[in-house]
């Protein structure tokens, strides 16, 4: 907060030493930087609006650092085109710029360095964290220590100029900002999810999770397809798609249990006569955990796919093969045998995909057996906390 009150001070001195222009800075008041905060979802953690300035839109500027990745030019591409609907200008003007990129630890940008940027280390997660910072009268600069901090910077600018333009002519904010968010993940799954990506990545929201289409192909090895246009356009908007293996007591329509029937899960237990007739599968059958190897590297070879989730099974069915049985002598349950073979199907891709993550999702056939499952969960697997039906029961 100090440092937002010194910056403040820096700004209102700006404004007596002004000279040069023909648009001046103009002091902020109260109300009309209350307005400007409305504007922006979700509230930045610092903001302060000491001054704005008003020019032809055709006078500003915006200049991307070199070697920019997809998301800042995604960033810079959508400050233009809100410049072009509201005015027609071309972001191309030398009178006020707007710079933005990413700037390493030390604040450097290319040329320029950030010092701000500085204060972003060590923030709660720091890679969507940023800053915009005013130079003078004429310039703001937005940086971020990851592509995904420059992308919600961008964001922010976008909602401060909701309603900043009239007669070809914009108002821009002075800001000074740093923001970073509380949670690393924000999002959904099902619903709308799919179709809103981008009004998501727009509030800041980064996680769709989606479900993949599964089948067992003519040679006998699973493939997963997923839509790589949802994924890249989430990419570029800083938000993670996340493709989903469905509930693995539900995989009636893949062709699994035809083609390796050795796999169906043994006896009564296996199946609990729920809706949609679940089956449980066997764990120990080293093929169950192969064909979830062979969904996973179908689904991390789509560009920008960094973690898969599983779905353990929704119900409390489970394999009474002896193997199983065994297992479960020893505490380890269904759903328990089941997230350990996620893990081992992240390690079969690991030489292939070494940075691919892996999570599962808790049901309400887990929650009898959470514990259990969290104790037999490896250490490369995140999980997921749910339960149909049960949702306000967290007692873990
Ligand atoms: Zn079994």
């Amino acid at each position: 907060m100090e440092r937002v009150c010194l910056l403040v001070v820096t700004g209102v001195a700006l404004l007596v030493s002004a000279t040069a222009g023909s648009a001046q800075p103009v002091k902020t008041g109260k109300q009309q930087e209350a307005l400007w905060l409305h504007r922006v979802i979700p509230l930045p953690k610092q903001i302060a609006i000491p001054a704005h300035v008003t020019l032809p839109a055709a006078e500003v500027g915006l200049r991307l650092r070199s070697g920019a990745g997809d998301a800042e030019r995604q960033a810079a591409a959508e400050l233009k085109a809100l410049f072009d609907a509201q005015t027609g200008a071309a972001l191309s003007g030398d009178g006020f710029q707007i710079h933005i990129g990413v700037a390493d630890a030390q604040g450097r940008m290319g040329a320029a360095v950030v010092p701000e940027v500085r204060q972003l280390v060590g923030l709660p997660n720091s890679e969507q964290a940023y800053v915009i910072v005013p130079v003078g009268e004429r310039k703001l600069i937005l940086a971020g220590l990851d592509e995904r901090g420059v992308y919600y910077a961008a964001r922010t600018l976008q909602d401060l100029l909701q309603g900043a333009f009239a007669d070809g002519r914009v108002t821009i904010p002075l800001a000074t900002v740093v923001d970073w968010p509380d949670m690393a993940e924000r999002g959904e799954w099902g619903g709308s999810a799919a179709g809103d990506i981008e009004w998501m990545a727009a509030r800041k929201l980064n996680l769709v999770e989606l479900h993949a289409g599964m089948k067992v192909n003519a040679e006998g090895r699973g493939v997963a397809t997923i839509d790589q246009g949802k994924i890249t356009a989430g990419r570029l908007r800083a938000l993670k798609v996340v493709p989903i293996i469905m509930h693995l007591d539900y995989l009636h329509g893949t062709g699994l249990y035809e083609r390796y029937p050795g796999v169906v899960g043994v006896g009564n237990a296996a199946r609990t006569g729920a809706g949609g007739d679940p089956v449980a599968l066997c764990f120990s059958q080293p093929k169950s955990t192969e064909m979830l190897a062979d969904w996973m590297r179908s689904l991390a070879a789509y560009e920008g796919v960094t973690d898969i989730m599983v779905w353990l099974s929704e119900y409390h069915g489970r394999c009474e093969c002896e193997a199983c049985d065994a297992a479960l002598q020893q505490g380890v349950t269904q759903h328990a045998l089941e997230v350990q073979a996620v893990g081992k199907a992240l390690d079969i891709l690991r030489e292939d995909y070494p940075r691919l993550n892996a999570r599962v999702l808790l049901t309400q056939g887990t929650y009898p057996d959470n514990d259990k499952v969290l104790a037999a969960t490896p250490d490369n697997v995140q999980v997921s906390y749910y339960c149909g039906g049960g949702r306000e029961r967290s007692t873990y």
